[in-house]
This record gives structure tokens, C-alpha cells and sequence, in this order.
């Protein structure tokens, strides 16, 4: 016998037991899918490493996932013949949390336990599960190819520490039994047993056996000696099977199985491809974006399997960033089974998979919101801001995305009322030429920006872009179907048109003369601050707004290089003026220099506020306000 370690568990895995044992699964038959589950990868990972060395089925590649109970010690034995666990890997399996998901969400849920119950399901807690029910779990495990005497025996109450140690184990593989705890017992029974395999775990392509009782043995053949074993689920790899024959019910057992994610799939796409490549691909759109959805560094991607067999998780290069949000699976007939994640990178035939694959979701999804608006949009909120970053990085399927993107505009009430490109061009007005759009830093600073004035008493609706992304997402679209995209807050001569300005500018000529002298002065004064000084048209209630050139950054974006740490070029804005406001009117007759160039000041200051949302010095600005009110009470 060899000597028996005691060893504490890390602080995290304590958190999560006691968190499970005390209030948080209210699930507690999930247990045995997570088990199931567990025995089921490491099938998985032995036919894998088989692939190049045989000798580790030791002479039996017939694998399967044995369960069975005992009613008189309350416990119930989930047993592989998988690949097994080394010493080393007990303890970082079972002793410790290995994914940093698992531990960043233990940091977040402390304080909302309530809340994120439903969340824990989506994190790696998978074994630990187990004490859910037990009031005792016992591991015996040997790893594929090692000797007999180097299995190892692990066990714990799940209170803080657990015992491992060497033994024999003759059956390469982890058995694994729960001792449950006293209330358990509707556990110990046949029927519920079946009932939770064939619930959850169905579409596991290993067979899931359960023992039969005594009784039954008895009945058939007089006291026999060796357990008999009756499989319980269908145990065939879902995605092979045919697809009138998958019931949504199996689909989202299967998503949830795959995914890890406790909600629902939305959609899904199971195809079978033929021709020059030939793959079967199932391909889901969760309803909830998962709490790390937006970090693009975390773990995201398909499963990979060749001819059935798994090969890898999270296999990125099969789909493009922008689509990372999809789960599901590929199982390729053509690539070799000894393919490697290094590999992956340049391989033909995967490129060849993920433009078809990268096609079809943009299809799945397309038709989806063709067919359901109001759910569409739920999609929309939840992925929306991952699909923007579509067109920059995929230019081919430029056209398509753009169909699928969602705006606020100014001619809904709601932020969230939102529509398409379609939508828009087709309830242009006549002689519009442009799509027209503004972006700021929320719903309610685009909504109430001055630039729109004129533009909302003419009707002309302009699309609201408010997200971080949205900036340089438009740097890589130009057009819609052949309609260019126009910034409203840069100077845009068909907006002049499109409004009819020549009208609204037609003044007699000294008149004119005289403006000129006044925007003279004000140039004089700002100087090279900025860039010229023009008579609006764009401003109905405002006295003066900046706009940018066509051609020069604007403010959204400098604000995008500066939160990236990038030192942006210093805008030079177009200082526009609204001749018919009243205070560029008093503006006109002033004399004074000094007060002249007071109130030039403060009215370049108050469009740069409204431009970018901040003045360098707000105090400044204020003073100054204070100092005109009280030149004009007196
Ligand atoms: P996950 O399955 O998400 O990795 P679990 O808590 O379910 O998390 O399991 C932790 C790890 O323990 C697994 O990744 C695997 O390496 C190992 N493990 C668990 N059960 C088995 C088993 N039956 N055979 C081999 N390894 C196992
Ligand atoms: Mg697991």
C-alpha cells in the first residue's frame, strides 16, 4: 500500500463546493450528465491519442460508460474505460480550478449569488458537481498504458482537503462513486436513473450503460454471475444521424452539451456537405451572449472532429472573429487525424471550410431576421456590437453583413427601436442621394446633436451610431448598394443641395459684403485654432456648431485613437456660424474688439463642448458665461 497524501483544496475550489452544496444547483440530477460528460471526453481523448499509438487501448478499444447503484451502502458508480488520470492530473483535475473563466466569474458572483445562479452551469464545475448529492466521492482512476500499480485512489467529503494515493487498478480508466448523502436517494432507482441519461445525454456518442438489476437477472437467467449491461441512449455522434430523425428537444440537449451554456440555442444550421470538400458542420447562435462574448482573446471556436473522431475544442481558424459568438461542430472527411493546431492555421482545406461555414451562418442569420423582426433584434442586442466588427475584417462578405446591421435613428422615439440599411434607402427622400448618419458618445448626445437640426425639419432621417466600434466600423463601409455613407458632422456639399441651401443663403449684395467682413473677423481672431469660418446651413436653433472636412479625422475617431492610447492629429474643425440665431445677430453689431472677441470665444467653446462632450478647461468657460450674463443685467 502506498502512502496516502492528504492535501488541501486550492481556496477557489472550496469557494465553488460550498457555493454548490449550499443553495446554488437547484438541478441536482445534472450531476450525472456532468459525469457522463466527463467520461465521455475522455473516450474521446483516448481514441484521439490511440490514433498514433494503439497499445494504449491495451487491447480493448470497445468503449463505453458504465453506471450503476447500490442501495445498500446509498451509492451510485459511474465507471470508463477511457484514457484515464495520471497522479499528477487527479490533482490538477480535481484539486484545483484550471480554467480562469471558472475563477474570474467565482470573483464576480460573490456578491450577487442570487443572480448569477443560473450562470454557474455555463463554467467548468463539471466533477465537483458530484458533491452536490455525496456526502463522500471516490476516484479510482489509471491512466491508458501505465502499469497497474500506478493507479491512483482520490477521495474527499468535499470539506476543505482530500486523500490520494497510489493502487492497483487492473481496468485502465476513472470510476468513479458517490456515497450519497441521506435525503439522495431518489437517486437509487432504475428509472430515475434512465430517465436523467436519456434526458441529457441521448446524443452522446459513447454508450451509456446502465446495470441491470438483480431482479431482472434473475428472472432471465437463474442467479447469474456476471452483471449484465443495458444501453441506454442512442449512442451515435448526433450530427451523423439524419435530420428528420433529431428532434429540437435532441438539438438542444446537444447545444447545451457542446456549449456549456445553460439557455436555449436560437437557431441552427445541420448540413451535410458533399463535392470537393466533404464535412458535416452544425452550427448554433446561442440567445444569450456569454459574459466574456466581447473579449476577443478568450476561448471561442468549434469543435473539430475528423471522421467522427474528436480532435480538438475551440478550433478558432474554423470561423472568423466576427462570428465567434457561434458554437457547433465540424467533422471533416478530408483532413488527416493527425492535424494540429499548428497546422490548422494554414491548412487549404480548413480555409475552404470556413469561407463555406462563414457563408452559411451569415445565411442562417439573414433568413432568421428576414422571418422574425422583434426576435432578430433581441439578436441584435446581444451580438450586435461582436457582428460590427464584420466588415473590417471580411471585406468579401462586406455586402452581406451590411445587410444584417441595425441602427438607432432619428426616426424612431427609442434607442432601441432600430432598423436596417434597407429600411433606410427605402424611405429616403426624393433626391436623397446619401446615407446620412452622425456618431457620438451616447444614444442622447447623437439624438440631440446640433448638426441635425435642419435635417430633422426636412425630414431627412439620419442613422444614430453611438457604440465604441462604430467609428471605425464605418471606415470600412462606403456604401450600400451603391448609396455612399455621409457623416453629417463633416462638410458635405449634397447635404447643401439635398436641402436646397442656395435659397435659404439668397441675400442681397452688400449684405453679403458685410457677412464677409464679419467672418473675417471672427478667422482673425480664432486664427489657426481653426480651420475657416462658414456661414451655416445646416443650424436652425443653434448659434454655431464645428464640422469637420471630408477628408480630416473626426472627433469619434481621435476620441478611439486616444482610448487606445494613440496620440491622435489635432483636428482642425470648420467653425460654422448660423447668421439667423440671435445671438450671432448681437454678435454682428458689437464694436468692442475685447467684448467682440469675448463672445467669439465663448460660442467656439460652446460648440467644441457639444462636439466632443468635454471642454480642456470647463472653468475657463464657465467664468466667462458668468462674466457676459452680468455684462448684459447691467
Ligand atoms: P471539464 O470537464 O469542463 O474540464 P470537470 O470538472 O468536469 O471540468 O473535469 C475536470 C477535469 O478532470 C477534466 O478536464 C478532465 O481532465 C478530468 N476528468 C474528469 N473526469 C474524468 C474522467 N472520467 N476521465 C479522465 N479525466 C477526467
Ligand atoms: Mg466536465
Amino acid at each position: 500500500m502506498s502512502i496516502k497524501e492528504t492535501r488541501v483544496f486550492e481556496s477557489e475550489v472550496k469557494e465553488l463546493l460550498h457555493l454548490m452544496i449550499h443553495s446554488l444547483y437547484s438541478n441536482k440530477e445534472i450531476f450525472l450528465r456532468e459525469l457522463i460528460s466527463n467520461a465521455s471526453d475522455a473516450s474521446d481523448k483516448l481514441r484521439f491519442k490511440a490514433l498514433s499509438n494503439p497499445k494504449l487501448y491495451e487491447g480493448n478499444s470497445n468503449l463505453f460508460v458504465n453506471i450503476s447503484f447500490d442501495k445498500k451502502d446509498s451509492s451510485i458508480t459511474v465507471e470508463d474505460n477511457g484514457i484515464g488520470m495520471t497522479y499528477k492530473e487527479v490533482i490538477n483535475n480535481l484539486g484545483t480550478i484550471a480554467k480562469s473563466g471558472t475563477k474570474s466569474f467565482l470573483k464576480s458572483i460573490n456578491k450577487d449569488v442570487k443572480k448569477d445562479q443560473s450562470l454557474i452551469g455555463q463554467f467548468g464545475v463539471g466533477f465537483y458537481s458530484s458533491f452536490i448529492i455525496s456526502k463522500k466521492v471516490v476516484v479510482y482512476t489509471r491512466y491508458a498504458g501505465y502499469p497497474i500499480n500506478k493507479g491512483v485512489l482520490w477521495e474527499s467529503t468535499g470539506e476543505g482537503s482530500y486523500n490520494i494515493s497510489y493502487i492497483d487498478k487492473d481496468k485502465r480508466g476513472t470510476k468513479i462513486i458517490l456515497y450519497l448523502r441521506d435525503n439522495e436517494n431518489e437517486f437509487l432507482d432504475d428509472w430515475r436513473l434512465k430517465n436523467i441519461i436519456n434526458k441529457y445525454s441521448n446524443h452522446i456518442s459513447l454508450p451509456v450503460r446502465l446495470k441491470k438489476s438483480f431482479e431482472k437477472n434473475k428472472e432471465n437467467n437463474n442467479l447469474k454471475k456476471t452483471d449484465e449491461w443495458e444501453t441506454i441512449n442512442q449512442a451515435k455522434a448526433l450530427w451523423i444521424r439524419n435530420k428528420s430523425e433529431i428532434s429540437e428537444i435532441e438539438y438542444q440537449e446537444f447545444y447545451k452539451y457542446l456549449s456549456q451554456d445553460v439557455n436555449d440555442a436560437l437557431i441552427w444550421s445541420h448540413n451535410n456537405v458533399e463535392g470537393s470538400q466533404e464535412y458535416t458542420s452544425l452550427l448554433y447562435i446561442p440567445k444569450k451572449s456569454s459574459w466574456n462574448a466581447w473579449d476577443r482573446n478568450n476561448k471561442h471556436g468549434l469543435k473539430l472532429y475528423v471522421q467522427r473522431v474528436f480532435i480538438m475544442d475551440n478550433a478558432k481558424q474554423l470561423l472568423p472573429n466576427y462570428l465567434r459568438f457561434v458554437k457547433g461542430l465540424v467533422d471533416s472527411k478530408d483532413l488527416p487525424l493527425n492535424i494540429s493546431r499548428e497546422i490548422l492555421q494554414d491548412n487549404t482545406i480548413i480555409k475552404k471550410i470556413k469561407l463555406s461555414l462563414t457563408n452559411r451562418i451569415l445565411s442562417m442569420i439573414n433568413n432568421f431576421s428576414e422571418k422574425n423582426e422583434k426576435e432578430y433584434n433581441n439578436f441584435w442586442n446581444e451580438f450586435g456590437l461582436i457582428l460590427k466588427e464584420g466588415p473590417a475584417e471580411d471585406s468579401i462578405n462586406n455586402k452581406k453583413i451590411l445587410e444584417l446591421l441595425r441602427f438607432s435613428t432619428t426616426y424612431n422615439k427609442k434607442e432601441e427601436e432600430k432598423i436596417s440599411l434597407k429600411t433606410y434607402t427605402n424611405r429616403m427622400i426624393e433626391k436623397q442621394k446619401k446615407i446620412y448618419y452622425i456618431s457620438s458618445d451616447s444614444y442622447s448626445s447623437a439624438k440631440n446633436s446640433p448638426h441635425l437640426e435642419l435635417l430633422k425639419k426636412n425630414n431627412i432621417e439620419v442613422l444614430l451610431l453611438f457604440d465604441r466600434v462604430d467609428e471605425w466600423m464605418m471606415s470600412y463601409i462606403t456604401e450600400y448598394n451603391n448609396i455612399p455613407f455621409a457623416s453629417i458632422s463633416k462638410i458635405d456639399s449634397s447635404l447643401e443641395e439635398l436641402l436646397n441651401i442656395k435659397n435659404i443663403d439668397n441675400k442681397k449684395e452688400d449684405n453679403t459684403k458685410n457677412t464677409e467682413l464679419f467672418v473675417k473677423k471672427i478667422k482673425n481672431y480664432l486664427n489657426d485654432r481653426i480651420k475657416e469660418v462658414k456661414i451655416s446651413y445646416r443650424l436652425v436653433e443653434t448659434p454655431a456648431v464645428l464640422t469637420t472636412d471630408s477628408n480630416d479625422m473626426s472627433t469619434q475617431m481621435a476620441k478611439l485613437f486616444e482610448v487606445s492610447g494613440q496620440k491622435a492629429p489635432e483636428i482642425k474643425y470648420v467653425f460654422e456660424i448660423n447668421i439667423n440665431h440671435k445671438l450671432i445677430k448681437n454678435l454682428y453689431n458689437i464694436n468692442n474688439v475685447d467684448l467682440f472677441n469675448e463672445w467669439v470665444e465663448l460660442l467656439f467653446e460652446q460648440a467644441l463642448l457639444s462636439e466632443k462632450g468635454s471642454l480642456e478647461d470647463p472653468n475657463k468657460f464657465i467664468k466667462r458665461i458668468n462674466k457676459l450674463i452680468l455684462l448684459k443685467n447691467n
